[in-house]
């Protein structure tokens, strides 16, 4: 009977473990399921981050005031240019979620002040390693509002894509009282990820608009509104979602540009040297000697130079640099005039002294000939 009795418990035993570990083998499998549809859930989250009817924007930031954070948020002016990184600033505009699969990528971290020759070079070749890649379909760079115009022509002329660049800054830093980098950040990938943008050479957008870099420039030390193409326009506008287009930049870039930086290591040294009343030859001796290989002259009005300038500058043709006039006016054409011919100069067309030196260190990396720089100033 005691036998009988512990058979039967044993066996009681037996089955309750038994219900048990088949309960506890039950849980597992749900945990288990469960787990793996939390996989498929963060997977799925994964996707729609990665959401295939979204473009995918690729901003490669180098810093400036876009970046800029104070400890006041009234001290628009004396806060530090560059201090957060790109996923910070993504992060500081979610909606951007909404329009595009947008990654960060962090080339530089400086005031534009500080972009030099090397982090042009650096920059443009990773613009074009991205987009040989199918997977990106646009660039946003972003960059500091002093040298951006620099930058902007640079890629323009040294782009290989027809894909959308476009290069944004801001002019108020992130802690500010209505800072304007999230709108301008958003307006950018807005514009990257619109199929009107394909094809319209390197972009700028600031303050709602959208100009060519070919054209557009830093007109104002602080105000928002700052950056302007004066003589020849923006080419388009963005009002609330929509992106308008309405002029394309008449003048050669990225597939069209014959300028390649693939293989180049440094660029020229290009020199500007400013016209006033007074200015004497030896500035020009000093960047000769220092080595510079051509030297912009932001010279008065339609691109006129005193006549000890044009000595300076004619001693430096007969050493091989190239003179390119261009004007401190701030508007116009430096037309080619008599004087270009007798001493062998350059004339700048529309292009601004900053610009005129991004387009002749490209210009050097063709030729020494002035006859044939002119005729880059010409169609560029
Ligand atoms: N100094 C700053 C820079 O160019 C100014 C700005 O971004 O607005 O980096």
């Amino acid at each position: 009977m005691t036998k009988w009795l512990g058979a039967v418990l044993l066996s009681v035993l037996l089955l309750a473990t038994a219900a048990c570990a088949n309960t506890s083998t039950q849980e597992n499998n749900q945990s288990k399921q469960e787990s793996k549809t939390n996989e498929t859930k963060e997977k799925t989250t994964a996707v729609e981050t990665g959401n295939k009817s979204l473009s995918n924007i690729k901003v490669l930031a180098t810093g400036g005031t876009i970046a800029g954070a104070s400890d006041s948020d009234t001290d628009t002016t004396g806060y530090k240019s560059g201090s957060l990184g790109i996923d910070k600033v993504i992060a500081s505009v979610p909606q951007l979620k909404n329009i595009a699969n947008v990654t960060g990528e962090q080339v530089a971290n400086v005031g534009s002040e500080n972009v030099d020759n090397a982090l042009l070079l650096k920059l443009a070749k990773r613009v074009n390693q991205l987009l040989n890649d199918d997977q990106v379909d646009g660039i946003v760079v972003t960059h500091g509002t002093d040298t951006l115009e620099e930058t902007a022509y640079f890629l323009h002329l040294v782009v290989k894509s027809d894909k959308p660049v476009v290069v944004v800054g801001s002019m108020r830093p992130a802690s500010a009282i209505s800072a304007d980098g999230p709108l301008n950040l958003y307006h950018a990938v807005k514009i990257a990820s619109t199929k009107e943008a394909k094809g319209k050479g390197v972009m700028v957008t600031l303050n709602d608009r959208i100009a060519s870099a070919r054209f557009i420039t830093k007109t104002n030390t602080t105000t928002t509104d700052s950056f302007k193409s004066l003589e020849q326009g923006y080419i388009g506008e963005i009002a609330g979602e929509v992106v308008s287009f309405y002029n394309e930049p008449t003048r050669k870039h990225t597939t069209e540009s014959e300028f390649d930086v693939s293989k180049i290591k440094e660029l020229p040294q290009v020199d500007i040297l400013y016209g006033y009343q007074n200015d004497q030859k030896y500035v020009y001796d000093a960047a000769v000697k220092a080595g510079a290989k051509g030297i912009v002259v932001a010279a008065a009005g339609n691109g006129t130079m005193s006549t000890e300038a044009i000595k300076g500058a004619t001693d430096a043709v007969k050493k091989d640099v190239v003179i390119v006039r261009s004007s401190r006016a701030g508007n116009g054409i430096v037309t080619h005039e008599k004087m270009d011919d007798e001493h062998h100069f350059v004339s700048s067309d529309s292009l601004n002294p900053q610009k005129a030196r991004i387009l002749l260190m490209l210009a050097l990396t063709k030729t020494k000939n002035p006859d044939k720089v002119q005729t880059y100033y010409e169609q560029y």
